[in-house]
């Protein structure tokens, strides 16, 4: 796949890797009242919204900022003030959004289970059947701390059962999971410009169910992230209250034009399929193991065990990576000593092998033999 040769590869969860007609899309100046403009950003709305299977039922509504500014807006927006969450928590992103209510002065209760454990359906059942005050449902579609894949369509299932309302994170899902609003019936799905649709940062979007957004008049206590008042404004004229990001909207819909060109979600989903998979092969063969069992993963971002090897010191693992020109990210877990590597954006099978190539002569420059934890996992070894 084509990139600069002095850009580094992304093995991230964003921002990522991006191709280059994405990054040539910005090279020309938008007017934000212009009807080029204008038309662009209607045709990136309506994509997303044919993305999420939601034509004729939900809208899309786009935010500046990264992902979430979309979830603290989407929390600010749906939530009346008397609304109750029940949050979903298996990762940061998770706790994030408990966070978020925190500021909004918004009650919730917490359901949480380990990061390497997903969300429990039958768990989410009996919370809703003995509080009847929980109004919405918060869940985390591939929580991107550890990779793992939540059950979403069995939450929506028994969310939609008792009559309360399902709002998906799926920033590092959408566009390479399937989540289609016929089949799994969300209020809304929350996602970003620059995970799996391969733009640049800088725009986030919700898809809500209009029903639900046309009675969220006056929820806001912000300007800035009122969806309510964004969705009304940009109904009437199709520009934004206030200035868009232009250039990033033209380069998503570039990103949205190249995702449909391989396939749309099951064509990009099939390539970090067989990213992830050449990844943690190789990574396998070389000692690691993955936090996560195979079921569980989802083909976004893997996160394996640091080596008990002293000579395995992270930071150094990780300088000379980017040397190699790879970028990974560190782990941020409570349940193991660890770090990631993303199989996401314009990477293919070639990228894959050159990184685990950079891994392995990695391992030898730095002295590591073993790569194994401390504490092997039977489950993942
Ligand atoms: C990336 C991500 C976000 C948003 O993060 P930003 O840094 O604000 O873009 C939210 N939730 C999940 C699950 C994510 O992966």
């Amino acid at each position: 796949m084509t990139s600069r040769a002095h850009d580094p590869w992304l093995l991230t969860p964003g921002p990522l890797t991006t191709s280059y007609s994405v990054k040539e899309a910005m090279l020309h100046d938008w007017g934000s009242r212009d009807k080029n403009f204008i038309a662009i950003n209607q045709r990136v709305r309506d994509r997303l919204v044919a993305l999420a299977g939601g034509e004729g039922t939900h809208v899309c509504v786009p935010l500046q900022g990264s992902g979430t500014f979309v979830v603290e807006a989407t929390v600010g927006t749906l939530l009346p003030r008397d609304a109750k969450a029940l949050i979903l928590v298996n990762g940061a992103y998770g706790q994030r959004i408990a966070r978020i209510c925190d500021y909004y002065e918004r009650r919730y209760s917490i359901l949480q289970t380990p990061e390497d454990v997903p969300n429990d359906a039958a768990a989410v059942d009996a919370a809703l059947t003995d509080d009847s005050e929980l109004s919405h449902v918060f869940v985390v579609h591939c929580e991107t701390t550890s990779g793992i894949l939540n059950p979403v369509a069995d939450i929506a299932e028994v969310t939609v059962r008792h009559g309360r309302k399902l709002i998906v994170d799926a920033m590092s899902a959408f566009g390479a999971i399937p989540m289609d609003a016929r089949e799994v019936p969300f209020d809304a799905v929350v996602a970003s410009s620059n995970k799996c649709i391969e733009g640049v940062p800088g725009v986030g979007f919700a898809i809500i169910r209009e029903s639900l957004l046309e009675d969220c008049k006056g929820n806001a206590a912000s300007l800035t992230l009122d969806l309510y008042d964004q969705w009304q404004a940009m109904e009437k004229n199709a520009q934004w209250r206030f200035t868009p990001p232009t250039h990033v909207i033209v380069a998503f819909e570039q990103a949205l034009r190249e995702h449909e060109e391989e396939g749309g979600v099951s064509g990009r989903g099939a390539r970090y399929r067989h990213n992830c998979k050449i990844l943690v092969d190789g990574m396998r063969e070389l000692g690691f193991e993955t936090l996560l069992p195979d079921e569980l993963q989802a083909p976004i971002i893997v996160t394996f065990h640091m080596p008990a090897d002293p000579s395995f010191v992270f930071q150094t693992f990780y300088d000379y990576l980017g040397e190699r020109g790879f970028v990974i990210y560190p782990g941020k877990l409570t349940v193991a000593d660890s770090f990631r590597i993303g199989c996401i954006g314009r990477l293919g099978e070639q990228e894959m092998r050159m990184a685990l190539d950079a891994v392995r002569e990695t391992l030898v420059r730095m002295g590591v033999t073993h790569c194994g934890p401390k504490q092997s996992n039977p489950a993942t070894a």
